[in-house]
């Protein structure tokens, strides 16, 4: 079974804040397997991200956090680990992120890890060192206990089907992914795109590498053409002439929340359809097109949500 999942980012003022809790109730209902909470570039945003966390803590939701590690020695990495393992996280998107913008290299301090495949290792020897054994209960034996391995630990990372804007070649891309997986990561969760084919072939040159973990692709119902061009920005794709056409000539912004759905919509079918083990849908802390999308790969009952709100 296909499984989804959901990315939210930590709300930035008391309205967000607000706007976050009204919109995490649907998303929870929905089942996903897990939700994620990004993490500001160089730590800025560590509390109110661990605050997300721990809301998703108290529900059903299993949170996964996003750590980056550039500019980070490593005490200070596994000082953070630690304190998002002791607040009850065992899930994790461990990245390197990026250095400030506009600043030369050679002028800033890059930190004691190289790459998110370090920053996959040292969580896994901080969850060790904290929790080396646990206790398995023996089945028809009340109160008896096997001392096995700490508990497991989710590590995903992020994968690039259209290549990372710093990557000199696709074989560049595909190695630092099985370094990744090499490193202990057990998930990845791959970077935007707007082609079916663009993940799926990347998918099957990363299996070809010998890749075995899911690779989920990563999905955004984009729902107008500003949002299209910041969203391009971040992440360094290519224009996706057929939607920014789609989205120029919707008649309001209704008309292009429904392209965008459509879009995304139609995306997700081809994917799951091209054998992807589950959709990872960037939210931006909404919840009416994401489920949206959902509902029309068939992923969510159409009658458990009320489809009545359309975001502009
Ligand atoms: P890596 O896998 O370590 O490297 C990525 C690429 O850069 C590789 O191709 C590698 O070969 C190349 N590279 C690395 N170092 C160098 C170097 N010194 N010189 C030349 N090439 C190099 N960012 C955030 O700040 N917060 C988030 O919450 C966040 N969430 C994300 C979620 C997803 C699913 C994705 C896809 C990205 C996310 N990012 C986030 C962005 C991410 O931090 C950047 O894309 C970053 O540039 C790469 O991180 P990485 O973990 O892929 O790095």
């Amino acid at each position: 079974m296909a499984t989804f999942s959901f990315e939210l980012y930590p709300p930035r003022d008391a309205a967000a804040d607000a706007a976050l809790e009204r919109e995490l109730g649907p998303l929870i209902a929905a089942g996903p397997e897990f939700v994620s909470v990004t993490y500001g570039a160089n730590g800025s945003s560590r509390g109110v991200s661990l605050d997300v966390l721990r809301r998703l803590l108290a529900t059903e939701v299993r949170p996964m956090a996003h750590l980056t590690c550039v500019g980070s020695s490593y005490a200070e990495a596994s000082r953070l680990i630690r304190e998002f393992l002791d607040a009850g996280v065992t899930s994790f998107l461990a990245l390197r992120g990026d250095p400030p913008a506009g600043v030369p290299e050679s002028e800033i301090d890059l930190g004691d890890l190289g790459s998110a495949g370090e920053l996959v290792q040292l969580i896994h020897r901080v969850q060790l060192e904290r929790e080396p054994y646990r206790q398995h209960a023996l089945p028809g034996l009340p109160g008896a206990a096997r001392l096995g391995s700490g508990r497991p630990v989710t590590i995903a990372v992020a994968a690039f089907p259209n290549g990372h804007p710093r990557s000199r070649s696709r074989a560049q891309d595909l190695d630092t992914l099985l370094a990744k997986e090499a490193a202990g990561a057990n998930l990845a969760i791959s970077q935007l795109f707007f082609h079916a084919d663009d993940y799926l072939g990347f998918v099957a040159d990363a299996r070809a590498a010998g890749v075995t973990m899911r690779i989920l692709p990563g999905l955004m119902p984009v729902l107008s053409r500003a949002r299209l061009d910041r969203v391009l920005r971040l992440c360094g794709e290519a224009l996706p002439e057929g939607l920014a056409r789609e989205l120029e000539a919707a008649a309001s912004p209704e008309d292009a929340a429904r392209v965008g759905i459509e879009h995304a919509t139609g995306l997700a079918r081809d994917l799951l359809a091209g054998g992807a083990a589950g959709i990872h849908l960037y939210t931006f802390n909404r919840s009416e097109a994401p489920l949206a999308v959902l509902r029309g790969t068939g992923l969510i009952e159409p009658e458990r949500h009320d489809t009545t709100r359309i975001p502009a």
